[in-house]
């Protein structure tokens, strides 16, 4: 079977994904060949001897900038016809579950890691497709916005999680946040798992998350329900079921 999802990483620090791509459902994707996942050093493609990979900016300033043409060069030999090529920057579209869903429908996908002051401007003119920022705050390297990708994405290859339904309703796939979850023991500290969902009655039960599912997003990411007026339905499940009891302190 040929994989349903490929990645190349082009990294200057191979050794950051050591583990990360072996665990739990990566890991099991990619011992069944639905994910293949292929780290690449940067270094491979820089000028011998030294294969140096970064060097000083022009104009001055503190910090070194990596070298556009072993990037350039490692893009083309691994694109073929296929290959979305993505840069990580903190510049980038903001990563959301659209983005990631629409990653994970593409056949193969290329990930530039950047370093130290970031990558020469002509990488980006040069050979990427797009570029992606995970927020709005500065990580060292590119190494675990890629790793941040790559997770969202995999799980969203058909076949990577295996009960599919589990993807129905979680936290943004559909502009929401999940409902709370709650698992035994049924008191803990006085506080109680709501009796709903003891009683078997699985109807009543969809109602309630569904219920709790927006109350928990007008109440923490109001945000994500702008621009979109809650049907007469789910204003009734809303008044019917109250927001549950277990908020987090000081939430
Ligand atoms: N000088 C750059 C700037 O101010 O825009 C920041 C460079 S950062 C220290 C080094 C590398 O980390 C970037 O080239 C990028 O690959 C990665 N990186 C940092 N923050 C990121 C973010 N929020 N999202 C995606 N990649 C990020």
């Amino acid at each position: 079977m040929s994989p349903v999802w490929q990645v190349d990483v082009i990294t200057t620090f191979p050794e950051s994904f050591g583990g990360f791509l072996d665990v739990s459902l990566l890991g099991k994707a990619r011992a069944a060949g639905t994910v293949d996942v292929r780290i690449h050093n940067l270094r491979d493609w820089a000028e011998p001897p030294h294969r140096v990979t970064d060097d000083y900016a022009y104009g001055g300033g503190p910090g070194m900038v990596l070298k556009a043409e072993p990037i350039v060069a490692a893009v083309e030999e691994l694109r073929g016809s296929d290959g979305r090529v993505v840069l990580l920057t903190p510049q980038g579209e903001p990563l959301t579950q659209a983005r990631v869903s629409a990653l994970a429908a593409r056949p193969h996908v290329i990930l530039i890691c950047g370093r130290y002051e970031g990558v020469d401007e002509r990488v980006r003119t040069l050979v990427v497709d797009e570029e992606i920022s995970v927020g709005d705050y500065v990580l060292s390297g590119g190494e675990v916005a890629a790793m941040v990708v790559i997770d969202a994405a995999a799980r969203l290859v058909p076949g990577v999680v295996g009960d599919a339904a589990s993807l129905v309703g979680e936290s943004h796939a559909e502009g929401r946040l999940s409902h709370p979850q709650f698992t035994r023991p049924e008191e803990l500290r006085g506080q109680r798992v709501p009796p709903v969902l003891l009683s078997g009655h699985h109807a009543r039960i969809e109602r309630w998350r569904r219920a709790q599912a927006l109350h928990r997003t007008q109440r923490r990411r109001a945000d994500l329900l702008e621009g979109r007026e809650l049907s007469a339905e789910e204003r009734q499940l809303m008044a019917e079921f109250p927001p549950c009891e277990t908020e987090a302190p000081g939430s």
